[in-house]
């Protein structure tokens, strides 16, 4: 047979071409691991929540540690008095996620 890839005749069956090393008998094609996330909603927490949940959400929503979210979110408060303002609103505004959706890949795995 001849090599796909350097056109040089090599033993039928090979797995592998010695002049260029080419894989050849592939086999199966690869499984496909990519399985698509679901698209993200901003949606209040309702697993890991202290309050409403909304530090919760907002972290899985940005990919981020609900604890930095927290502490950002009292520095707001205590600085500039306007993070509680935000987060009464959308802790009325956000939906609350079912208890089983999967907020985050890291929320999903710790739960395993
Ligand atoms: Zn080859």
């Amino acid at each position: 047979m001849l090599c796909p890839n350097c056109q040089k005749e090599i033993v039928d069956g090979s797995n592998f071409c010695y002049n260029c090393g080419a894989k050849l008998n592939a086999g199966a094609p690869a499984p496909a691991y990519a399985i698509p996330a679901p698209p993200k909603r901003l949606m209040r927490s309702s697993r890991d929540k202290k309050i409403g949940g909304v530090c919760a959400g907002l972290a899985a929503y940005f990919d981020l540690d609900p604890t930095i979210v927290r502490i950002v979110w009292l520095l707001a408060i205590f600085f500039a008095g306007t993070g509680l303002l935000v987060y009464v609103v959308l802790w009325i505004a956000l939906p609350l996620a079912p208890i089983d959706a999967p907020m985050s890949v890291q929320t999903t795995a710790a739960r395993v």
